[in-house]
């Protein structure tokens, strides 16, 4: 056992150790010989290369959405999967789920003011305010609305906390604190950020409530980046699902600098500092502040098509087939945009994220490969329009291919290491869920250690596609490289990849060259094809650490199942 080698690193751990030192009877960290040997036989430095050399090529011009690209990024993903012996994931054996895309492109007035009692106060637009429309309308407005204070928005009943305690506030505009509460370790997971704490999460929080807007107060240490990333990131065209109808929206999402929110609040004779003093209580309520506001735009809209991928393996046991793991990779990038100093325009997305489909397809194919198919079923799906927002993703878990009580895992890839081998792996969603036991076996079989996140306070596991699945309750593997890179000083790996980050990450310039090597990303895409049999073979489903924040949505996701 090499267990004995390696450093205990958790109180399970500890107590395996034990139990193997008195009686030999811990599970072994050993998988089944044909199961390895496929691993090897399949994700190799070829099965990876190759699908890179074509997804990053010239020729699919950065697969942006509903280009020619992207058609034959998809014909390619499919005719390979079909190749391995999967059928079409979807409806009627189809190969592929169409979705559309819309474009919004808002047009703000320069002023937007808001009235107190005795004081007008303008924020101008970009200094002040940044905002988009929530409607999928040519038009849309706000019309003389009060603003209230709802402390952080937040709603989580496993921490018996509701910042809006019954409170009407259908077409109001929510002022809303960025980030959750931060300052205990037993709530909210203390300084790490959940998804309570992200700005997505407070629109559709805002938008449950009937609200009519919702402004998300901008600090530099509660958001994590300055002014500069929301005057970039959302003055821009936004994308999303097409509107269907029924679901509640916002009018309007904006953001206001701290500076300017103070001067809005004391125009209502209000106090930032006290109001914030306030919300950090479980006995908050929300705080009309005596200010009304109105504004009007108009929205230049665009709509395009694009499509998800799914290939299916039946699962072999009669029972477990019914459930399915769930292997994604996003396949979409930026296309054509901006040159480049040495004038390249295309966004190639090498790493991000050929590399990923390439990773799914070796694992789809080893899992294929197995002399025995894997009890429960397995769906290998390459989700488009991740980079517009995890819009393919989104609507998979929307309108997905199995009852989400049957998801029994998702595993997530996106990006992979390009810089060699590493004696560690660093699993994202570390502490979430009980993948993690699974995550664990499979690193030791590697000889290698498992970490968490190594750069923690940029929220990577609510930024890639096993956010979508998260959110309706299935549990995600995700994995990112690790960092103490074979032969190379103890911070060489942090100084890579965060130099690729600076010069690479959603660049033309992320290509594949010959600079590349392949032996981490083997090793990464062994480590989920390793963890993916075992998910697939295990008599029972992952299931999320009590009181994790995503694990309400996993019981209404098998209450809906019916006793099944
Ligand atoms: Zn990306």
């Amino acid at each position: 056992m090499i267990a004995n080698r390696e450093p205990v690193r958790s109180g399970t751990l500890l107590i395996l150790t034990t139990l193997a030192a008195v009686a030999a009877a811990a599970p072994s960290t050993e998988l089944p010989n044909a199961v390895e040997q496929a691993a090897r036989r399949y994700v190799t430095r070829d099965a990876l290369a190759a699908p890179i050399r074509f997804l990053a090529s010239d020729l699919l011009e950065g697969r942006g959405p509903a280009t020619r690209g992207d058609e034959l990024a998809r014909l390619y993903l499919q005719t390979q999967l079909e190749g391995m012996g999967y059928r079409g994931a979807f409806e009627g054996g189809a190969w592929q789920q169409p979705f559309d895309i819309v474009g919004i492109k808002s047009h703000m007035p320069q002023s937007w003011s808001f009235e107190g009692p005795s004081e007008r106060v303008p924020l101008a637009w970009r200094d002040d305010y940044i905002a988009v429309s929530g409607l999928q309308t040519e038009h849309a407005a706000l019309e003389d609305a009060e603003l209230v204070f709802v402390g952080y928005g937040i709603q989580a009943p496993e921490y018996q906390w509701d910042d809006f305690k019954g409170a009407n506030l259908a077409g109001k505009v929510l002022v809303m604190m960025n980030n959750d509460p931060d300052w205990d370790p037993n709530l909210f997971a203390g300084k790490r950020r959940l998804y309570y704490g992200r700005w997505d999460y407070k629109y559709d929080s805002a938008a449950r409530q009937g609200a009519a807007g919702a402004i998300i107060i901008h600090t530099t240490p509660s958001a994590g980046y300055p002014w500069q990333v929301v005057q970039s990131s959302w003055g821009g065209e936004q994308f999303e699902l097409p509107a269907v109808g029924h679901e509640p929206r916002l009018r309007l999402k904006a953001w206001a600098t701290e500076a300017a929110t103070r001067r809005v609040l004391q125009a209502g004779g209000h106090d930032l500092d006290k109001l914030i003093a306030s919300a950090r209580s479980r006995d908050f309520k929300p705080v009309p502040l005596g200010v009304r506001t109105a504004i009007a735009f108009t929205n230049s809209l665009s709509r395009v098509k694009t499509a998800n991928v799914g290939g299916l393996l039946p699962g072999a046991d009669p029972k477990l087939a019914a459930q399915v793991v769930v292997l994604t990779a996003h396949h979409d990038h930026f296309g054509l945009g901006e040159a480049d100093a040495s004038g390249d325009r295309i966004y190639h997305g090498a790493v991000d994220n050929a590399s990923g489909c390439a990773q799914v397809l070796a694992i789809a194919r080893a899992l294929a490969a197995l002399p025995q198919r894997p009890r429960r079923s397995v769906l290998a799906l390459l989700v488009a329009g991740e980079e517009r927002g995890l819009l393919g993703s989104k609507y998979y878990a929307e309108h997905p291919s199995y009852p989400p009580g049957r998801i029994a895992a998702n595993i997530n890839i996106d990006g992979g290491n390009i810089f060699g081998t590493t004696r560690d792996a660093t699993l994202i969603s570390m502490g979430k869920s009980s993948l993690d036991a699974i995550a664990e076996r499979v690193a030791r079989s590697q000889g290698r250690v498992l970490k968490p996140d190594q750069f923690p306070d940029r929220g990577y596991y609510y930024r890639s596609d096993q956010l979508s699945f998260a959110r309706i309750g299935v549990p995600a593997l995700f994995f990112s490289e690790g960092t103490d890179f074979v032969g190379r000083p103890a911070d060489w790996g942090r100084r890579q990849i965060e130099e690729w980050e600076l010069k690479k990450y959603h660049q033309p310039s992320d290509k594949l060259d010959g600079s590349w090597n392949f032996d981490g990303m083997i090793q990464d895409a062994q480590l989920d094809m390793l963890s993916a049999w075992l998910i697939t073979d295990a008599d029972t489903m992952p299931e999320w650490k009590p009181g994790d924040e995503f694990e309400a949505a996993r019981k209404q996701a098998l209450a809906a199942l019916g006793g099944h």
